[in-house]
């Protein structure tokens, strides 16, 4: 596997948010997200056995939950499955962070997944494979990062059309870090403020939950590996 890092820290998103939780980031993705904050993983890396990680993740002990991410980590599938599998046989609780660009078929069915679908402010949408909705259990998340209202209609219309509000427990719209943000642990360095969000959620009633990225709030916003 091509990994870039692999830390532990307190997981920032998802409703997972707040557990301390073992990252283990792959190199490489095939999108170019406007506001990646990711772009250190689009190449180098190393190159590690499913062993290798394993003793890493290990070292973390006692933490038992374990985030696969990148990058985007299903660019590697054939080495990831295992590693998806030598965690779930050490009883590693495994989220998998995707942007759904990927066919998700054979993610084994203990891994939970947390599934973006880009919006327009991405400039990549259209890349998710709605065919993944197929494989989503109702313990899988599917995210929204949105940089503006335009976003938030396209999330809006997306969960409507495929009906999605009533068949998944965990739907997030989180608003888009600036990706320049320096200094200040504030909501300012969001693209789309939060309480913005909020007043559009709640007036639609969307059975959503608001998703904001806390590490970016407990660290300075450029601090990477956490
Ligand atoms: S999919 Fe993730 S890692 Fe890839 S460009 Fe978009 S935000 Fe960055």
């Amino acid at each position: 596997v091509q990994i870039t890092e692999i830390f532990a820290s307190i997981q920032g998103e998802s409703s997972y948010a707040g557990l301390p939780c073992i990252f283990v980031r792959l190199t490489a993705c095939n999108l170019r997200c406007n506001w990646c904050d990711s772009e250190y993983t689009f190449s180098g890396g190393q190159k590690m056995a499913v062993e290798d990680v394993m003793v890493h993740v290990r070292s973390h002990a006692p933490i038992k939950l374990v985030e696969i991410t990148g990058g985007e980590p299903m660019l590697q599938e054939r080495e990831v499955i295992p590693l998806m599998q030598a965690l779930i046989e050490e009883d590693y609780s495994v989220l998998l962070e995707t942007s759904g660009e990927r066919l998700l078929a054979n993610v084994p069915r203990e891994v939970m997944k947390i599934v973006d679908v880009k919006c327009p402010g991405s400039g990549e949408a259209g890349s998710f494979k709605t065919e993944n909705l197929d494989f989503l259990n109702e313990r899988d998340e599917l995210k929204f990062v949105l940089a503006g209202r335009e976003d938030y209609d396209f999330a809006r219309q997306f969960l409507r059309e495929h009906h999605l509000e009533r068949r998944l427990r965990n739907i997030i719209l989180s608003p888009a870090f600036k990706k320049d943000a320096r200094g200040e642990r504030t909501a300012e360095h969001c693209l789309l403020d939060p309480q913005e969000l909020a007043d559009w959620i709640l007036r639609d009633g969307l059975n959503v939950r608001l998703g904001l990225q806390i590490h970016k709030f407990i660290w300075q916003p450029e601090t990477k590996g956490v």
